[in-house]
C-alpha cells in the first residue's frame, strides 16, 4: 500500500532549465573526429576519400547520390573507415580522421568567392551542397527510395524554420536567433530565390514578440510559441501551421515541407558568402546536477568525452548520458560516441536501476489524459507489452510524435515510449508484422 501511495506522490513535472550562460563557447579541435556517413532512412554518404589521405578542415570527404557533402571538421589524416552506433542508436559506416595540429584552410582554398543567389540559384544550390549544408527542399534529409531508386516528391509549400526551443533544456535555436538576428533575416530574404513559391514560415519564442517582430516583419510568417513543452512539440505545432496533421513516421517532406533550424539557416548564409562550410555544431549541455546550462559549438564528429572534458565535466560523475534533451533524447551507454547533429547533452546524476522488471500500469489514465494526439496510451501500451500487436495496430500507435510525456507522468515508471516506438518500428520493418497489409507473416 505504501508503494502505491508513493508512486502516486511522484512529481511529474518536464524539467525546466532555471539557470544557464547565454554564451556560446567555442570548444578546441579533438584529437580525433569520427563521422558517420549513414542516417537511416534519411541519407546515405559515400567516401570520396581513403585511409592515409590528408584532408583539411572543410574539405569534401563524402557525397550523396544527389551530391550533397560531408565536410572534414578538423584537419588531418584519415586513419580509417569504421562503423559505429550512432547517437541515435543506428550502426553506420564513418569515418575517422586524426587531428594534425593544422588549422582550417582559408575560405579562399575551399570557395570561389561569394555566390549571387538571386542570380545564379542553381549555383547557389550547388555551393550549398558542397558546403554541407544540406538543404531540406533539395531531398537531402531522406533517401526517399522506391525500388532503388530516389522517388518522385511533390514540390515544396511551406519551409519552416525553428528558432525555439522544442526541450526545455536545448537552447541553441533561441540563443542563435536572438544573438544572429541579422543573419538570420539575410538567410530568410535568401532562401524566397531558392525556393519562390513556398510560404516561409518562423517559430520563435513568445518572448522575443518585441524585438522580433520588426527584425522579421515581410520575411517570414512568424509564429510565436509559449514556453511550455505541450506548445512546442515540433509535430505539433507544424500540423498548426500547415493546417494537416503528419504522422510521426512520414516524412515532411512528402507533404511538400521542409523544416530546418535556424542554425542551418544561419550555415547557408555562410556557405553562400563564401565564409565557411558547416563543420561545426552548437548543444547545449544540461542535467540534474548542472546549476547553469552551457552551450558550446564543436566540431561535428567530436565525442561526448570530448565535449564534456573542455567543460571540466566528467562522464564518471553521471549514471547516464542523453543526447538530445529529457523528453525525446537517446540515453547513450559510452561517452566515444560522436556527437553530429545533435542540439543537446542531458546528464543524469541520479541512480537508476534499469534492470527492475517491469512495473504494472495502474490504470491511472494520466498518460492517456495528457498525450497531444489523443492516443489511448495506457490500452496500446499493454497490448503491446502482452504481443498483440493487431490489437494495438487498432488503435493507431503510429500516430505516437514520442514526445515523451506520457513516460514522463507514468507513476509506474512504465517504458511506455520505448514499447510504443518497438510497435510501430515492429509494423513498419518487422518480419513478424505488415503494417500495410495488417498480415502476420
Ligand atoms: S510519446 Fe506518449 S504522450 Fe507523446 S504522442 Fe506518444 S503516446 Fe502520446
Ligand atoms: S501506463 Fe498510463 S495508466 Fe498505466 S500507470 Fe502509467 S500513466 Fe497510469
Amino acid at each position: 500500500m505504501q508503494g502505491l501511495l508513493n508512486i502516486f506522490r511522484k512529481k511529474t513535472l518536464v524539467p525546466q532549465l532555471t539557470n544557464f550562460d547565454p554564451e556560446i563557447r567555442q570548444i578546441a579541435d579533438p584529437d580525433h573526429v569520427t563521422i558517420p556517413l549513414d542516417y537511416p532512412g534519411k541519407v546515405r554518404y559515400k567516401p570520396t576519400v581513403k585511409p592515409g589521405d590528408q584532408v583539411y578542415k572543410g574539405q569534401v570527404i563524402a557525397k550523396s547520390r544527389i551530391g550533397n557533402c560531408v565536410c572534414a571538421s578538423i584537419s588531418g589524416t584519415v586513419k580509417e573507415m569504421t562503423s559505429i552506433w550512432t547517437a541515435q542508436s543506428f550502426h553506420s559506416p564513418a569515418i575517422v580522421i586524426e587531428n594534425d595540429g593544422n588549422q582550417s584552410s582559408s575560405p579562399e582554398k575551399i570557395f570561389d568567392g561569394p555566390v549571387d543567389v538571386q542570380g545564379d540559384p542553381e549555383a547557389a544550390m550547388a555551393r550549398l551542397r558542397t558546403a554541407g549544408v544540406a538543404p531540406p527542399w533539395s531531398l537531402s534529409g531522406r533517401e526517399y527510395e522506391k525500388d532503388g531508386e530516389l522517388a518522385q516528391l511533390p514540390p515544396v509549400k511551406t519551409i519552416v524554420i525553428t528558432g525555439i526551443r522544442q526541450e526545455t533544456t536545448i537552447l541553441t535555436s533561441q540563443l542563435l536567433l536572438e544573438q544572429n538576428a541579422d543573419k538570420v533575416a539575410d538567410g530568410l530574404k535568401r532562401i524566397v530565390y531558392l525556393a519562390p513559391d513556398a510560404k516561409i514560415c518562423l517559430t520563435a519564442p513568445e518572448d522575443s514578440r518585441s524585438w522580433a517582430e520588426a527584425k522579421f516583419q515581410g520575411l517570414a510568417e512568424v509564429e510565436y510559441l509559449p514556453e511550455n513543452y505541450l506548445g512546442r512539440i515540433e509535430r505539433e505545432v507544424i500540423s498548426r501551421i500547415h493546417g494537416q496533421r503528419i504522422p510521426n513516421r512520414e516524412s515532411y517532406r512528402f507533404h511538400g515541407i521542409a523544416v530546418l533550424d535556424v542554425e542551418y539557416l544561419i550555415a547557408m548564409v555562410d556557405a553562400l558568402d563564401g565564409v565557411a562550410p558547416l563543420t561545426q555544431k552548437c548543444l547545449t549541455i544540461s542535467g540534474s546536477n548542472i546549476d547553469r546550462a552551457i552551450t558550446v559549438r564543436f566540431p561535428l564528429g567530436s565525442s561526448i568525452k570530448h565535449v564534456l572534458a573542455s567543460q571540466g565535466l566528467d562522464i564518471s560523475s553521471y549514471t547516464r548520458p542523453v543526447v538530445g534533451g529529457p523528453m525525446m533524447g537517446f540515453a547513450q551507454y559510452s561517452d566515444t560516441t560522436p556527437l553530429t547533429y545533435n542540439n543537446g547533452l542531458f546528464l543524469i546524476a541520479e541512480d537508476v536501476t534499469p534492470f527492475d522488471s517491469m512495473a504494472p500500469c495502474i490504470n491511472c489514465g494520466r498518460c492517456t489524459r495528457i498525450c497531444p494526439v489523443d492516443i489511448q496510451v495506457h490500452m496500446v501500451n499493454r497490448m503491446i507489452e502482452y504481443g498483440q500487436l493487431d490489437s494495438a495496430r487498432t488503435l493507431h500507435p503510429d500516430a505516437c510524435h514520442e514526445c515523451g510525456l506520457c513516460a514522463n507522468v507514468c507513476p509506474a515508471e512504465r517504458p511506455i515510449v520505448q514499447l510504443l516506438h518497438f510497435c510501430n518500428h515492429e509494423m513498419v520493418h518487422g518480419e513478424r508484422y505488415n503494417w500495410i497489409t495488417g498480415d502476420n507473416s
